[in-house]
């Protein structure tokens, strides 16, 4: 497979609003936003998805995404934000290239971003969940 559109952005080869970079991670603004300040974080390293991910660029990300979150708060005045991570096509992903989505969220803005949420829970059986919960665990292992 050919570099994504990501993976360009990072290299230099295409144009990006950057607002971090390390070693191991790189953040630019969403060019189609959700919202103000929508940003978008990267790992350098070019898998699609995130089960894919090297531990190394997990950590790193996970160290900077709280400080970047911070950032495009203070910056944009938003009191809330989601991150959306998307993994495979009907999940949504149109970048083969692992990345998480920070929105802020302006609830005193009409529109409020473009993200909709349909949040619609199903019943939980104990049994079943108690049988899932194992099987999980032990593919983790630990
Ligand atoms: P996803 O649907 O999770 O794969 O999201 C891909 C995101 O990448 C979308 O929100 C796009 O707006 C964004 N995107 C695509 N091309 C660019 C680009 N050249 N610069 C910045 N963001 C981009």
């Amino acid at each position: 497979m050919g570099d994504t559109i990501f993976t360009k952005i990072i290299n230099g080869e295409i144009p990006s609003h950057k607002v971090y970079e390390d070693e191991r991670v790189f953040a630019f603004l969403d060019i189609g936003p959700l919202s103000e300040g929508h940003t978008l974080v990267v790992p350098r390293e070019p898998v699609a998805t995130i089960d894919m991910l090297s531990d190394e660029s997990a950590a790193a990300i996970g160290r900077v995404l709280p400080r970047i979150c911070r950032a495009v708060c203070e910056a944009t005045g938003a009191s809330d934000f989601n991150i959306l991570q998307n993994n495979g096509a009907a999940a949504h992903q149109e970048v083969p290239h692992v990345h998480f989505h920070i929105i802020p969220r302006f609830p005193d803005r009409p529109e409020d971003g473009g993200l909709g949420v349909v949040w619609k829970p199903g019943a939980f059986d104990h049994g079943a969940g108690a049988a899932l919960a194992g099987r999980i665990a032990a593919l983790i292992g630990g």
